[in-house]
């Protein structure tokens, strides 16, 4: 085969999609997981079974890790560490920016190279053109690597700290998880009014295709530093926060995502932001001991 050959290490969900990709691209694939017995399949459709952590990571000078976390990387790694000289690890498990930083210096520690990776699609993503994993670390060994790699996904490039791939990764799951969990608070609501998932769909759809125009909006003016209360203020929306919380509190549903937006309310209006926009609330949340 021309193609380069690649060991993945975490054959979880993920892992185990990586393989088949890989394998079905007509790359040679080595591979070692914990619970030997989550490679069979794989090993039935071409893959190499390496015999340890240390032997999967000699075997090739690309090295896919799918783990849980960082710590799961060390708990495989460190009895293998003297295998790592030369090696481009890519980690594909998700953790937050520091940690994989520290794993970074490690590798680095031990002769090899990191590129983090922040992988944003589902197992079932893997190999499909549209889906995107963000890649940080040094840019000539992702350069060597991008094709192989966009056997994954497309890889979107964010820059030599180790921790930027991570940052980008968290950047939309902190969005994602929150706009969900608006989502169900809606359909809660909903249903105890009588309403089905159904019924708040169209409208729920409607709220989520709105928020790209207040998205660029407001970066430019965050950006210039504007929070003035010339389009909106933060008192007008304080009364709309707390119609919703009331309207939860009246229909007997849970209150703590509509309480905990009062609350980062009502301490912008205790900041003195009360006049301003609300988009001021980004002063408090950066800085939330001030
Ligand atoms: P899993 O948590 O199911 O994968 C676990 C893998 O890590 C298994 O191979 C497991 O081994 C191994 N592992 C965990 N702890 C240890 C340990 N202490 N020592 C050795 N091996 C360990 O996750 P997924 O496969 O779903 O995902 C892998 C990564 O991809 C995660 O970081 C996840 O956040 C990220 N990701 C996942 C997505 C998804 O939808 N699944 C989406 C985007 C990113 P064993 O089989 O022996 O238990």
């Amino acid at each position: 085969s021309s193609k380069r050959p690649v060991t993945v290490i975490g054959l979880g969900p993920m892992g185990q999609a990586m393989v088949r990709t890989f394998l079905d691209a007509g790359h040679p694939v080595t591979v070692w997981n914990r619970t030997a017995s989550r490679a069979d399949a794989l090993v039935e459709r071409g893959a190499v079974r390496a015999a340890s952590a240390a032997e999967a990571l000699s075997a090739n000078e690309l090295v896919v890790l799918s783990l849980t976390d960082y710590n799961a990387m060390y708990e495989v790694l460190e009895p293998a560490a003297h295998a790592l000289s030369g090696r481009v690890v890519v980690n594909l498990s998700s953790d937050t920016p520091e940690k994989t930083r520290a794993g970074a210096r490690w590798i680095a520690e031990h002769g090899g190279i990191q590129l983090s990776g922040g992988v944003t699609v589902p197992p079932s993503g893997i190999g499909q053109p549209e889906s995107s994993t963000f890649y940080s670390g040094p840019r000539d060994s992702f350069e060597k690597h991008r094709a192989t790699l966009e056997t994954l996904t497309r890889a979107e490039f964010r820059g030599e700290d180790p921790g930027l791939a991570a940052l980008y990764y968290q950047l939309g799951m902190v969005m994602f998880w929150t706009s969900m969990l608006s989502y169900w608070q809606a359909i809660a609501l909903g249903e105890v009014n009588g309403l089905t998932a159904a019924d708040v769909l169209p409208h729920a759809a409607e709220t989520m295709a709105s928020m790209p125009n207040f998205l660029s909006f407001y970066a430019e003016r965050i950006d210039a530093g504007e929070h003035g209360g010339d389009v909106d203020r933060l008192a007008m929306g304080m009364a709309s926060v707390e119609h919703v919380l009331h309207t939860n509190v009246e229909a007997g549903v849970d209150t703590a995502l509509p309480a905990a937006v009062v609350d980062l309310f009502r301490r912008g209006m205790d900041a003195g932001y009360e006049a301003d926009s609300f988009s001021s609330l980004v002063k408090l949340m950066r800085r939330p001991a001030a």
